[in-house]
Parts: C-alpha cells; sequence; structure tokens
C-alpha cells in the first residue's frame, strides 16, 4: 500500500478509537517509527504530512538525517541508549523516548548544546518488571522523575511503556495511573507514549498521547 493511504488509514482509526472513549482525536499525537526503512520512504511520508519519525540505531539514523536534511522533520529517539552515543544522541533529536537511569539523563543534559531547544525527554518505564527487558522499575520512576527536573538542557514530558504482548491493556493502565502520580506530585508532564501497530487502539483507550506506529505506516522493515 502507498504510504500516504496507509497514513490514512492509521489517522481514521486514531480518530475511531478516539471517538470510542469520547476523547479528542487531536490529542493523540503520531510518531512514525522508521528504524529500518529507507530514507526515501520517510520522504513519501512527510510529503504525505507526517512531521515526526523515531528510530532506534543512531549510525541508520544519522545516515537518514543527512540525506533528509532539506527538511523540517522532528526526530526522536526510541532505542536503547547506549553510554558510547549519548553525546551524539543529545545533540540530533528533539526528543529521546528511551531514558532508563539518572546518569543517562545527566549525560543527555551534559552533552545537549546550550544553544539548543531542551531536549524532550520521556522515562521508559518496565511495567510488566520483566528481568531481561530495560526501563525503570514503577516503583522508581517518581523519584527518578523528580530528579530530573533540575537539569536545565532537559525537559521531562512523561512516560514510555512498550508492554508484553498478552497483557497491553493492563499495563497502559498501569502506566497511566503512574502519569497521573507525577502530575499529582506537581511534574508538569503532558506525554504517554504507548501504543504500537498492533495495540494502538488499546493504548487509545488507557490515555496514550502519543503513538509510535512502524509497520503499519512502512510495511515491513528490511536490512539497510
Ligand atoms: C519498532 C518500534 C515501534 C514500532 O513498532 P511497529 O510494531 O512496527 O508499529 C514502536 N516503538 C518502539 C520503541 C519500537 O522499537
Amino acid at each position: 500500500m502507498m504510504i500516504q493511504h496507509s497514513l490514512a488509514r492509521i489517522h481514521e482509526k486514531i480518530i475511531a478509537a478516539a471517538m470510542q472513549c469520547h476523547r479528542e482525536p487531536s490529542t493523540i499525537a503520531l510518531l512514525a517509527i522508521s528504524k529500518k526503512q529507507s530514507a526515501e520512504k520517510i520522504r513519501d511520508a512527510f510529503y504525505a504530512g507526517q512531521k515526526s519519525f523515531g528510530e532506534n540505531y543512531l549510525q541508520e539514523a544519522l545516515a537518514k538525517q543527512k540525506q533528509l536534511s532539506d527538511l523540517p522533520i522532528e526526530w526522536h529517539f526510541v532505542g536503547t541508549v547506549q553510554s558510547n552515543k549519548i553525546k551524539m544522541i543529545a545533540t540530533h533529536f528533539d526528543w529521546v523516548h528511551s531514558v532508563n537511569q539518572f546518569s543517562v539523563a545527566e549525560k543527555l543534559n551534559r552533552a545537549r548544546a546550550s544553544q539548543q531547544k531542551p531536549l524532550n525527554i520521556c522515562i521508559e518505564v518496565n511495567i510488566d518488571e520483566e528481568k531481561t527487558k530495560s526501563g525503570v522499575w514503577p516503583s522508581a520512576v517518581v523519584d527518578l522523575a523528580k530528579s530530573m527536573v533540575t537539569f536545565p538542557y532537559l525537559r521531562l514530558r512523561g512516560l514510555m511503556v512498550i508492554p508484553q504482548k498478552n497483557n497491553a491493556r493492563d499495563a497502559f493502565q498501569k502506566t497511566a495511573q503512574l502519569q497521573q502520580q507525577l502530575i499529582a506530585e506537581g511534574l508538569l508532564v503532558d506525554t504517554l507514549s504507548m501504543g504500537m501497530s498492533a495495540d494502538f487502539e488499546l493504548a487509545i483507550a488507557a490515555g496514550s498521547t502519543l503513538i509510535r506506529i512502524g509497520t503499519a505506516i512502512f510495511g515491513e522493515r528490511i536490512q539497510l
């Protein structure tokens, strides 16, 4: 399917899902996850109206950013933040969704250039407390969030989650509750980054404000 058609279909589904739970569709942002998709496809999606793109692998992202430098794209980093890549991640992206420890935030803050806008960040929550998965334990999220507000070059926007497949609804609801806890603590967080191609409707029902969609926009990923 052409990208403009698949994008239009996703937007229709976002609207339908929002209506079903009496939410305003415009409160749900669509982030196109373009890992292992070509720069040409990103360009097509941009011309079809999609302005923000998420990448997981730094080298791959930098190559595409170079090819697409003529477009005012908002770039999000959603992959694992390796410490030897923090400097480049801090300066080449507008958002990082996968901050999973204090030291990562500290290094991102230090590396972010002072003449740039603050880097938007989300804390990645390991909501199902899976031993093999990265992300912050739910019980540690509030303290970590509070510790981040002192960084001048970071702006904490909220939480990101990738739930286990079999119990996404529950995981999304728990993450939304954690977000409410942050708000109750006085933190000005506005972003719940949750929902992917297979489960974004459930995420919207639970309160997601940003869904991250890859294959449903671009088709299967390829080896670049
Ligand atoms: C790959 C990826 C997505 C998109 O997954 P799809 O199933 O292709 O929609 C979303 N979020 C993160 C963090 C990812 O790594």
